[in-house]
């Protein structure tokens, strides 16, 4: 077989379909983010980052970059093992207790992502609960899925956000039958919020077990960034909280929130815990001063909120049309895969903005968009300038704009 030949085909279809991935290659700068070095080939530039999941600029707060530096200057720079041989160092022992107290949980779990964290998580309990069957919420993460799919456990998919559908699901399987109900809270795609409670009540008639993906809640809502199930005052009836250290805690790695003994049953049989290297002590230390920080601190969680309307605000003026949505995330809807990318490039080439075009598989093909995280690092001058583009190529693109009403 010409193997060569095969993925360049199977690349060129892609390509097609204008689908096919460019990545940006920035170099953020401490202290100036959301500003950063763009490179193209020997070309350099600035922009400004407008896409970014580091969504309170935790990535670069002096709390978080003076643990990471005294702790590589007090351990080293990577953990020496896994967690079972050799690697289990203090700080990832503190970082869990951290974890356990955000979420009022009596353990947690770190892995090394949020994607390991569910494809680990999901997989080992529907994999080792004999006949567990999984209820999947239509839109979960690629990460979720994969774990589920791992675990050759029946699977039944509801529709999203809807929680009458999954009692529907549920209702078919007998009392004796393990039930274990996936979905996230905060949906990052659409920006739409999960009806926690509700799907919480259905959960609790079919005595199944909850797993909820937190990863671009955490850090963002409750009043001690313990994410959306905090603010509601849920988290104590959800079996499993996952969350990642990796978007607004501005680090890197992953984690369940849960039982000590869930935890253990997790630790002792998951293949993507135990056989694979521990993140570095100093990651570890860095995501334990930014969850401190955004315990106690408001300020970044009321700045970003103050920018994101803002930003709606501007939009709407200008008739330029968003997902309204009760979360930190705009979705500006274009439509079009191949337009998508060519607004995101002329972006960037003319007025050094950037914001990476999503378009299917990530979301569905027709609803390609660009999606906007504005951060409190943006000031009121990145906004002026971010409308001012947009504006100019939706006039230029001859683009639909909603009237005011609308
Ligand atoms: C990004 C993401 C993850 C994975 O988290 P990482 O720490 O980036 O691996 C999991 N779930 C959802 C919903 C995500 O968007």
């Amino acid at each position: 077989m010409d193997f060569d030949g095969f993925f360049k085909g199977q690349l060129e279809s892609v390509r097609e379909e204008g689908r096919y991935r460019v990545f940006t290659e920035i170099k953020r700068h401490r202290g100036q983010f959301p500003h950063a070095t763009r490179y193209v080939e020997d070309e350099q530039s600035e922009v400004t980052v407008w896409c970014s999941n580091d969504y309170l600029g935790m990535g670069q707060h002096p709390a978080v970059l003076e643990a990471m530096h005294r702790v590589i200057d007090e351990c080293g720079a990577g953990a020496g093992g896994t967690r079972n041989i050799s690697g289990n160092n203090h700080h990832h022992v503190l970082l869990e207790n951290e974890l356990a107290d955000l979420h009022h949980k009596e353990a947690a779990l770190l892995f090394t992502s949020g994607y390991v964290s569910n494809w680990a998580g999901l997989g080992t309990l529907a994999g080792r609960i004999p006949g567990c069957v999984v209820f999947s919420d239509a839109l979960n993460h690629a990460s979720m899925i994969e774990g589920i799919r791992h675990s050759r456990a029946e699977r039944r998919i509801w529709n999203h956000n809807d929680p009458e559908d999954l009692d529907r699901h549920l209702s078919e399987f007998g009392s004796d039958v393990p039930k274990l109900v996936a979905f996230e809270s905060v949906y990052s795609m659409d920006g739409d919020i999960a009806p926690i409670a509700e799907i919480l009540d259905v959960c609790e008639k079919h005595g199944a077990m909850s797993y909820i993906d937190e990863v671009h809640a955490v850090g963002l809502y409750g009043p001690r960034g313990g994410g959306v199930a905090e603010r509601e005052g849920l988290m104590d009836r959800i079996t499993v909280i996952e969350g990642t250290l990796g978007k607004a805690f501005g680090v890197m790695g992953g984690y369940i929130a849960a039982s000590a003994d869930l935890c253990d049953f997790i630790r002792t049989f998951a293949s993507g815990f135990i056989f694979t290297t521990a993140l570095p002590p100093a990651l570890a230390a860095g995501a334990t001063a930014s969850i401190r920080h955004l315990k106690t601190s408001e300020f970044e969680r009321a700045r970003q909120r103050d920018r994101v309307e803002k930003v709606r605000r501007k939009l709407d003026m200008l008739g330029i049309p968003h997902l309204p949505n009760p979360s930190h995330i705009i979705p500006v809807m274009v439509g079009d895969a191949h337009k998508c990318k060519r607004i995101s490039d002329w972006l960037m080439d003319n007025h050094g903005i950037y914001v990476q075009p999503i378009n299917y598989p990530t979301v569905p093909r027709g609803t390609e968009r660009l999606r906007i995280t504005p951060s409190p690092v943006h000031t009121d001058g990145d906004i002026d300038r971010l409308i001012e583009a947009l504006s100019d190529i939706w006039s230029q693109c001859a683009l639909a704009r909603r009237s005011m009403a609308a």
